[in-house]
C-alpha cells in the first residue's frame, strides 16, 4: 500500500504536534507519525506534571548552541506571548512560578489536549505505534517505509527530539537521518542533569542552598542540592548545559558577600563568636561540619583568627572547585545538548540547505535551552517556522 501527503512529520512530541497543527492550518495534507502509543509523553511529565510551557522573557543567551544567533529568527517570529495567547484561547489556567516561568495550574495534560485539539481543528492526521524502517529521497519525493506500507511526501519534518528517557520513546532516529543525508551533527551529551562527584558528599544529601556557579563563560545563580551521588538542583542543572566532560567549575557557597572582609570586620565587632558559629549564619551547618573536617579549619573565636586563616576559609567557601566524575546520564537528563548542526539548516525555515524538503525542528537541533521553559519555547517557535515555510502545492 502507498499513501501520499504534502508533509510528513516524524515524532509527536511538543514540536511535532505544534508543527502538525501549523502545517495543516495552511492547507497542507499533513501526517504525524509517532512510534509510541501515546503523543506528548515528555510534555506530560514536564515541570513536575505541570509543564513549564514557556518563559515570559526568552533571549538568545538562554540557550546553548554552536551558533547563538541561529535561534533568533524563529524565536522572534513566535514569541512567548504568541503561545500564551494560544493557551488563553483554550482557557487553560496557568501561573508564574518565578523568574517568568509559566506553568499549568492543574496539569500538563491541558497542553497536550490543546495541541491535539489544534491538530483536529485543522485536520492533521496522527498515527500512533508507527515505526518507520527506512527513509529515502527519489527525485523530489521522500519515500518512508514501515514493514507493510510506503508513505510518500514532498516535505519531511524530523521532530524526534533528543536522547533523554528512552523509556518515554526517545531515540537517535533524527541524528541518524541527518547523517544518512550527509548533514553534520555536533557532539551530543546529557544536559540539565545532576552531576556525580568523585568525592563522597552523601553525608550532605538533602542539603540545599543558594549558590553562584562559574562554568565556562557563564555565571549561574540559583539553588544547589546535595544528593547521594553528588550535586543537583536548578543551579547545577543549568551549569550542566555549559559544562564539557573533564572540565571543572567553581561554586560560591556564599554568593553576594565578601566573606573574608566580613570576618575581618567581625573580629572587632563580635570577637568572642566562634568561627564555626559565625559561618552558620550564612551556610547550612551540615556543610560547615563537612568543610571543617575536610580542610581542618581552626577551632577558634574570630578574635584569634589570623588574616591568612580568614582568607583561606573564605576562599574554600567562595571558590570551591569541582571536577565532576560524570553526569547522571540520559536517564536523569531533561535535554540533549548538541544535535543537528545549525550550519546545515536555514535559520528562517529550518530546512536542510543540502536537502530541499527535509526539515529538523525542536530538540534534535543543536539549540538547547536553560531550565525555565526555554526548551518548549524553542519547540513551539521552530515548529511555527516550519509551518510558515511549507505551503501546499498550487496547481
Ligand atoms: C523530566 C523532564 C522535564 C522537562 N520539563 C520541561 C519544562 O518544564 N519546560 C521545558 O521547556 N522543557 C522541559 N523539558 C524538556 C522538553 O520536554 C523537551 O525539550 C521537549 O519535549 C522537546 O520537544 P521535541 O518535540 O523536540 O521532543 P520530544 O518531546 O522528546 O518528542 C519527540 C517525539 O518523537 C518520538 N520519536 C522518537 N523517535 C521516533 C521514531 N523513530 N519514530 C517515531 N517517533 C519517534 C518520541 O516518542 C516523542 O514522542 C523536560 C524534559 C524532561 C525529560
Amino acid at each position: 500500500m502507498e499513501e501520499s501527503f504534502d508533509v510528513i512529520i516524524i515524532g509527536a512530541g511538543a514540536t511535532g504536534l505544534m508543527a502538525a497543527a501549523q502545517l495543516a492550518s495552511k492547507g497542507n495534507r499533513t501526517l504525524l507519525l509517532e512510534h509510541n502509543r501515546q503523543v506528548g509523553r515528555k510534555i506530560l511529565i514536564s515541570g513536575g506534571g505541570r509543564c513549564n510551557f514557556t518563559n515570559r522573557i526568552v533571549l538568545p543567551n538562554d540557550f546553548h548552541s554552536e551558533n547563538l544567533h541561529f535561534a533568533k529568527s524563529a524565536l522572534s517570529r513566535y514569541t512567548p506571548q504568541d503561545f500564551i495567547n494560544l493557551v488563553e484561547s483554550y482557557k487553560i489556567p496557568y501561573y508564574e512560578k518565578k523568574l517568568g516561568q509559566l506553568f499549568c495550574e492543574s496539569s500538563a495534560k491541558d497542553i497536550v489536549d490543546m495541541l491535539l485539539a489544534e491538530c483536529k481543528k485543522y485536520g492533521a492526521e496522527i498515527r500512533l505505534g508507527q515505526k518507520i524502517l527506512s527513509v529515502e529521497k527519489v527525485d523530489e519525493q521522500f519515500i518512508l517505509k514501515d514493514f507493510k506500507q510506503s508513505f510518500l511526501c514532498s516535505n519531511l519534518v524530523i521532530a524526534t527530539g533528543g536522547l533523554p528517557l528512552e523509556s518515554l520513546g526517545a531515540s537517535d532516529f533524527g541524528y541518524k537521518i541527518a547523517k544518512q543525508f550527509g548533514l553534520k551533527t555536533t557532539t551530543t551529551q546529557p544536559a540539565l542533569v545532576p552531576f556525580v562527584l568523585f568525592e563522597d558528599f552523601s553525608i550532605l544529601s538533602g542539603v540545599s542552598l543558594p549558590v553562584e556557579i562559574a562554568v565556562a563563560d557563564r555565571v549561574i545563580a540559583d539553588d544547589l542540592l546535595f544528593t547521594h551521588k553528588g550535586v543537583s538542583g536548578p543551579a547545577i542543572l543549568k551549569a550542566s548545559l555549559f559544562w564539557n566532560p573533564s572540565d571543572s567549575f567553581i561554586i560560591n557557597f556564599v554568593p553576594g558577600i565578601d566573606l573574608a572582609d566580613l570576618i575581618k570586620k567581625m573580629k572587632l565587632q563580635r570577637p568572642k563568636v566562634g568561627l564555626e558559629n559565625y559561618l552558620k549564619e550564612f551556610v547550612p551547618s551540615r556543610l560547615i561540619e563537612k568543610f571543617k573536617e575536610r580542610y581542618s579549619w581552626p577551632v577558634k573565636i574570630l578574635a584569634d583568627l589570623t588574616f591568612e586563616e580568614i582568607e583561606r576559609v573564605a576562599t574554600q567557601l567562595s571558590a570551591f572547585k569541582v571536577t565532576p566524575r560524570d553526569t547522571e546520564g540520559y536517564r536523569k537528563a531533561e535535554v540533549t545538548k548538541g544535535g543537528v548542526c545549525t550550519s546545515e539548516l536555514s535559520s528562517k525555515t529550518l530546512e536542510a540547505r543540502k536537502v530541499p524538503g527535509l526539515y529538523f525542528i525542536g530538540e534534535v537541533v543543536d539549540v538547547t535551552g536553560l531550565l525555565g521553559g526555554y526548551n518548549f519555547q524553542w519547540a513551539w517557535a521552530s515548529a511555527h517556522a516550519v509551518g510558515e515555510a511549507i505551503l501546499p502545492w498550487q496547481d
